[in-house]
């Protein structure tokens, strides 16, 4: 028979020597810890998580784990949203202002999904604001009649109507796809 070690629980809760101070302000003194490395913070470098208070450097390792994306995932998701953004667009800006206000949010959603599919549903810290950004950039030849009209000495305030429904699509389906890569 093996000899079984009986494991003496420790005190988590040693008596300090001292008070204790914060890894980042060593002149401010205080009680608390993080919960995950243990070093002392004060109550400005404490953030709550649900598991309790952590210093910003564990936060941040957390959330370095939880966003798996690489570059070229952004690379991805600025050209599928750009290239479908264009498409969708394009075909919406042939119809009327009551079609962008139903289809442009279906847009959105269609182009996260794309891109969610394209880059392998990995999580990416800056992947809405890039989709976004690539459907904004995706929509701006919808306003090419726009730029000619003007050229040809039409002023600005007489195109609004046309400017309406671009501007629609792009806050719509923008905005749906933006929704769709905030976590938490
Ligand atoms: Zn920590
Ligand atoms: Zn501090």
């Amino acid at each position: 028979m093996t000899e079984s070690v009986q494991e003496v629980p420790r005190s988590v809760d040693v008596v300090e020597d001292g008070p204790l101070y914060c890894t980042v302000h060593p002149d401010v003194e205080t009680s608390l810890r993080c919960n995950k490395c243990g070093r002392p913070m004060c109550t400005k470098c404490a953030v709550r998580t649900p598991v309790g208070y952590r210093c910003k450097e564990c936060v941040r390792g957390q959330q370095d784990v939880f966003y798996s994306a690489t570059q070229r995932d952004y690379v991805i998701a600025g050209a599928v949203s750009f290239g479908l953004g264009l498409v969708a667009a394009y075909l919406l800006s042939g119809l009327g202002l009551l079609f962008t206000i139903f289809l442009a949010p279906m847009a959105g959603s269609v182009i996260a999904q794309a891109v969610r599919w394209f880059t392998g549903r990995r999580r990416g810290r800056y992947t809405g604001q890039i989709v976004a950004g690539g459907i904004v950039v995706g929509a701006l030849p919808a306003l090419w009649p726009v730029v000619q009209l003007l050229a040809l000495g039409v002023p600005l305030g007489g195109l609004t109507f046309l400017l309406l429904n671009p501007v629609l699509f792009v806050a719509l389906s923008a905005g749906v796809a933006y929704s769709w890569f905030r976590y938490r």
